[in-house]
């Protein structure tokens, strides 16, 4: 039976990395050791110094399903830890040569437990600082035909490495590293700077980490993202909700985006890190939960790409557009102060109107407000020297309007366009706003009442 299921939580040496550096995390690790041989082949080797277990508690790990990490079926809908299911530790040591060395509290003592093909073979007292190193030998030693499939040492030392990517970027605050043989591969210091993790994590990574974020209907992603010498594929980590995790979807949006020639992203590495709401993302798909389903692939699909686009112009050094908040004097109502100074001068007649005419503004736009005499272009100095001159907008100097849509001005920084679609909205929203903060608003009564139910929720709201 544990052979069997060994076969779905432990594929190869890096489920073996995956599984364990998650049980640590869950032990709540602040550093967490981890040393190879032979890619993994034959030793994976992880220590912490998280909680440790006692002697007992060891024992039952051992036993498939024991986990101590979910107590009800309503866990499963909002899993927070890493490990739920309680097969990972028996699925390994079904399938090598395993021995845990656990303390809880070191004081009374620690247990190294032996176990070889499932069977276990010692249980003695051991001394170790508070913590659980777990070590698994020659997996799939007793499945010649499970350990056929294990590639060349280089191909799993770099699933291995892959995997300890996943987890050191999702947990910057612990410490990781990562020895094979007598090389160290990784030496990452606990940091609160994920870019800072990156570099330590990718050595050899030159150039700038760029950092890019979107935030859309619900869902949060952002990431870094550092520039490939050129060729070969994007490689893309992705931490959902704090997990790593592989989702062919997105890797889709990272080579749409990232693989189209002439944007130079050729090689590039992208963390991508996506949090949804816990019932929007199914992590139980997969034995190991390394694979995700979203309940609206579609719009996370769009965020991610939407995303790093940004990422790649970032990276690209694009002139950076400057937002301008619309300044609170456009949203008040009723005639306003009389015209005084240059600001207060751009105020239109009648705020209830349009500011600016446009014509996709339809029926409201009917009587379009035409712009003050001092935005005219005869209406200003003309402004003939490269400096612009003192601004006759809160936005910059009117110097123009493109195709009857956008405002064009130049303050001292350079070239503002002005939505005036966009700008109309905004005054509307100031206005309703405005409302919504115990102004006014016109209303009528029905004519005969309508009747609808509310829960208590929504009364109060
Ligand atoms: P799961 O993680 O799904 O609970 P595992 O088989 O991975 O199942 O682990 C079984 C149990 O052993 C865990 O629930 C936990 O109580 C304990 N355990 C495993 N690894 C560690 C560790 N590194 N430190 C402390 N406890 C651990
Ligand atoms: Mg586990």
């Amino acid at each position: 039976m544990n052979r069997i299921a060994a076969g779905e939580v432990v594929e190869r040496p890096s489920s073996a990395v995956k599984e364990l550096i998650e049980n640590s995390l869950d032990a709540e690790a602040r550093r967490i050791d981890i040393e190879l041989a032979a890619g993994g082949r034959s030793l994976v080797r992880v220590a912490d110094d998280g909680g440790g277990m006692e002697p007992d508690d060891a024992l039952l790990a051992l036993e498939r399903h024991a986990t101590s990490k979910i107590t009800s079926a309503a866990d499963l809908e909002h899993i927070a830890s890493f490990g739920f299911r309680g097969e990972a530790l028996p699925a390994m040591a079904a399938v090598s040569r395993l021995v845990l060395l656990t303390a809880a509290n070191p004081v009374e003592g620690g247990v190294r437990i032996t176990v070889e093909g499932g069977r276990i073979l010692g249980v003695e007292p051991a001394a170790r600082p508070r913590g659980t190193t777990v070590e698994v030998r020659d997996l799939f030693f007793n499945t010649p035909a499970r350990r056929k499939f294990l590639r060349a040492p280089e191909t799993e030392l770099r699933h291995a490495q892959e995997a300890v990517w996943g987890a050191a970027l999702a947990h910057p605050e612990v410490e990781f590293t990562l020895r094979h043989g007598s090389r160290t591969l990784i030496e990452a210091a606990p940091t609160t700077d994920p870019g800072q993790r990156l570099r330590d994590l990718w050595g050899r990574l030159e150039g700038p980490v760029h950092r890019f974020e979107e935030l859309a209907s619900g869902v949060e992603v952002w990431g870094l993202l550092a520039a490939g010498g050129g060729a070969g594929k994007p490689t893309l980590t992705l931490i959902v909700n704090g997990r790593p995790v592989r989702d062919r979807l997105l890797v889709g949006a990272v080579r749409r985006v990232l693989g189209v020639p002439g944007t130079g992203a050729g090689g590039a590495r992208v963390v991508l890190f996506v949090t949804v709401p816990a019932d929007e993302v199914d992590v139980n798909v997969h034995p190991t939960k390394a694979e995700v389903r979203f309940a609206r692939a579609g719009s996370i699909f769009a965020v991610v790409e939407r995303a790093l686009r940004a990422g790649v112009a970032a990276s690209q050094g694009h002139v950076g557009v400057r937002r301008v908040e619309t300044p609170q004097w456009v949203a008040e109502s009723g005639p306003g102060p009389e015209p005084t100074g240059e600001v207060a001068a751009i105020e239109p007649p009648g705020s209830r109107r349009p500011l600016f005419s446009h014509p996709a503004w339809g029926e409201e736009a009917a009587e379009p407000v035409a712009p003050p005499a001092t935005w005219r272009a005869g209406g200003h100095p003309a402004g003939a020297g490269a400096r612009a001159a003192a601004p006759d907008t809160p936005f910059g100097r009117l110097i123009g309007q493109y195709r009857s849509s956008f405002l064009l001005l130049e303050d001292d920084w350079g070239l503002v366009i002005v939505d005036q679609h966009v700008a109309h909205e905004r005054v509307l929203f100031d206005r309703i706003r405005g409302r919504l903060a115990g102004e006014t608003a016109p209303s009528q009564r029905l004519l005969e009442p309508l009747l609808c139910e509310l829960d208590e929720a929504a009364v109060d709201a």
